[in-house]
C-alpha cells in the first residue's frame, strides 16, 4: 500500500527529470533548426569556440547554474535561455505527470508535454531568430491532429452514441487548424494592405495551425487576441523601462516603437495559457455562437 502512495511523487520527479532532459534537447533544436543543421549529430558543442562539451557540464538545469552562465572552454556567456528552457520544460512535465497520472489520462499527459515542448521551443527560437521552423509549426500541427484522433477527449469528446468519437476528435483538431490559420492569414493580409508592409509572417500563420490542432478553434481564436494583448503588455513594459524608444519618422521600416518584434512568442504563450487553464474562462465567451448553430 505504501509504495502506491509514494507513486505520485515518483512520477513528479520522473516528469521533472525527463522534462529537463527533453528541454536540453530542445535547446539543441532551437539553435540548429533555423540553421538547417542536424539535431542529432554532432554532439553538443560550444556555440562560441566549437569545443566539445563534456556531459558533466551539460547537465540539464544544473549545468548552467554550476558554470554560472559562462562557458568553461572559452569564458563566453551562455544564454540564460539554456537554463530557462530546461527549467520550464521540466516544471511543466512534472506538473503534467502529477495531474494526469492520478486519473491515468494518457492522452492529456502526452498532449500537455508535447504541446508545452513545442511552444517553449517556439518562444525561444522566434525571439532569437524571428523564424519559426516548420518542424515546430507543421510538425506540431500533424502531431496535434494524430493525438486528437487517438485521444478525442482532448477536445472534450468523451462518448458518442454512434461510436465516432475518434472522427469527432480529429474533426475538432482539423477545424482548429483551418480556422486558426485562416483567420490569422486574413488579419495579416488586411493589415498588410492597411500598413503597406508585411504585418505578419507566414510562420505565424502555420504556428496558429499548430495551436488550433491542440486547442481546437476556440483556443486558436483566443490565441490571436490573447497574443496581441500579451504582446502589447510586454511592449508597454519595455517602453516603461526605457528599453525602447518611440519610432523616429525616419525609421518607418520598423513595426512597433521603432523595433520589429516577433508575434510568434505571444501566440505561443496565449496558446499555452488556454491549454493549461484559461480554457474554463474563455470557452463560455463563445457560448453566443451556439445561438448561431455552432
Ligand atoms: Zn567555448
Amino acid at each position: 500500500m505504501e509504495s502506491l502512495l509514494l507513486a505520485p511523487n515518483l512520477f513528479v520527479w520522473l516528469g521533472l527529470f525527463v522534462g529537463a532532459c527533453l528541454g536540453s534537447f530542445l535547446n539543441v533544436v532551437v539553435y540548429r533548426a533555423p540553421r538547417d543543421l542536424s539535431v542529432i549529430r554532432p554532439a553538443s558543442r560550444c556555440p562560441h569556440c566549437s569545443a566539445r562539451i563534456p556531459w558533466s557540464q551539460n547537465l540539464p538545469i544544473l549545468g548552467w547554474l554550476f558554470l554560472k552562465g559562462r562557458a568553461k572552454c572559452c569564458g563566453n556567456k551562455i544564454l540564460p535561455r539554456y537554463f530557462l528552457v530546461e527549467l520550464f520544460t521540466g516544471l511543466i512535465f512534472a506538473w503534467a505527470c502529477y495531474a494526469f497520472t492520478q486519473n491515468q489520462d494518457l492522452g492529456m499527459l502526452l498532449a500537455s508535454c508535447s504541446f508545452a515542448w513545442l511552444m517553449i521551443g517556439v518562444v525561444a527560437v522566434d525571439t532569437e531568430t524571428m523564424l519559426i521552423p516548420d518542424r515546430f509549426s507543421l510538425g506540431g500541427a500533424c502531431l496535434g491532429f494524430v493525438l486528437s484522433l487517438y485521444f478525442p477527449s482532448l477536445h472534450g469528446v468523451i462518448h458518442h452514441p454512434m461510436g465516432i468519437e475518434k472522427i469527432l476528435g480529429a474533426f475538432q483538431s482539423l477545424l482548429g487548424i483551418l480556422i486558426g490559420s485562416g483567420l490569422l492569414y486574413w488579419i495579416g493580409a488586411l493589415a498588410g494592405r492597411a500598413f503597406r508592409r508585411e504585418a505578419l509572417g507566414e510562420g505565424d500563420v502555420k504556428l496558429l495551425g499548430c495551436v488550433g490542432a491542440f486547442c481546437g478553434w476556440k483556443g486558436a481564436v483566443f490565441s490571436i487576441f490573447g497574443g496581441a494583448v500579451f504582446g502589447c503588455i510586454f511592449l508597454f513594459l519595455l517602453f516603461l523601462f526605457q528599453k525602447i524608444k518611440p519610432a523616429q519618422s525616419s525609421a518607418q521600416d520598423n513595426l512597433a516603437f521603432g523595433k520589429e518584434i516577433p508575434f510568434g512568442p505571444y501566440l505561443a504563450l496565449a496558446g499555452m495559457g488556454y491549454f493549461f487553464g484559461l480554457r474554463e474562462w474563455i470557452d463560455p465567451w463563445f457560448s453566443w455562437m451556439h445561438a448561431l448553430g455552432f
